[in-house]
């Protein structure tokens, strides 16, 4: 997200003359007690990336909240989990054992797991304690807006900083920037025919067709699922929606919208004078092909 920023490429110099970074650890050392010293509300806009998973990550997300004008939950991570919020699937302390433990690459014949306290001669030491689960920034503190990608579109994230600078009037509190009301299929320019599916492929198993939709090569593409605003970036390059825009405007579950799209597109063959049963069994077998 914070390389997004930057691939505003020039427009970074219209920033750079209307704003001071104040706090950006991949450009500038300012430290946390720099922030701390700062009046209340003195900063204009944060664009806040990643999921809150450990306390310093709740910590910053509050004190940035009380130092900041307009808080922005900036790309999927902090507006919705994402790819962190994948590891709520699964309890701390597996998360632990695996990273630490089970892993091939890892060399810990003591088992040592790290933990937030450590004593050690020269006295203690504290690192962030780890959450049970990750959660997003709205769930820890006051979030104005969210703008959604993995990582957000540069031309997006122009869109709302010059909004800012122009005074523009912004939408409602809680309104998703930086995004379209409708799908990533109403914006993909691949060619939409008849939808229906005999089974699913993971990508390095067919070559798609290059103009044809993904989904009914049997490739599970999200775009029916998501937000549209990004103009449709990996479906235009061969490779499926993964869904980092979120849901579409009005879907409150993207995965239910998904689940529902995918059941409506299955194509399970003559289902005439079959039980239930043989049904279910003959829909198992198609979802067996989708591996998460
Ligand atoms: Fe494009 Fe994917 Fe939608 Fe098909 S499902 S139209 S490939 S975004």
């Amino acid at each position: 997200c914070e390389i997004a920023l930057v691939n505003i490429n020039e427009k970074i110099l219209d920033v750079n003359a209307n704003f001071d970074f104040m706090f950006c650890p991949c450009l500038i050392d300012t430290k946390r007690k720099d922030i701390e010293a700062l009046p209340d509300k003195s900063i204009a806009i944060t664009l806040f990336n990643g999921a809150i998973r450990t306390d310093e990550n709740e910590e910053m997300a509050h004190l940035l909240r009380k130092k900041t004008q307009i808080l922005i939950a900036f790309g999927s991570c902090s507006a919705e989990g994402c790819i962190p919020g994948l590891a709520n699937l699964y309890s701390s302390d597996e998360l632990m054992k695996t990273v630490y433990i089970e892993s091939p690459t890892v060399d810990n014949p003591r088992g040592l797991i790290p933990s937030s306290e450590n004593k050690v001669r020269e006295g203690t030491l504290n690192i962030p304690a780890f959450y049970p689960s990750v959660k997003t920034l709205s769930q820890v503190t006051d979030v104005d807006f969210f703008v959604p990608g993995c990582p957000p579109e540069p031309h997006q994230i122009w869109n709302i900083i010059e909004a800012v600078i122009q005074g523009a009037e912004l939408p409602p509190k809680g309104s998703v920037l930086g995004g379209g009301k409708s799908s990533v299929c109403d914006e993909c320019k691949r060619i939409k025919e008849d939808k229906k599916i005999k089974r699913f492929f993971r990508t390095y198993e067919i070559i798609p067709d290059q103009e044809k939709c993904l989904l009914e090569q049997g490739i599970i593409c999200m775009g029916i699922a998501t937000r549209d605003g990004c103009g449709a970036l990996c479906p235009k390059v061969n490779m499926p929606c993964t869904g980092c825009y979120g849901p579409p405007h009005g879907v409150l579950d993207q995965g239910a919208k998904m689940v529902a799209a995918l059941g409506s597109i299955l194509d399970i063959g003559d289902i005439k004078g079959l039980e239930e049963k043989e049904i279910n069994q003959k829909i198992d077998e198609i979802f067996k092909t989708i591996p998460d």
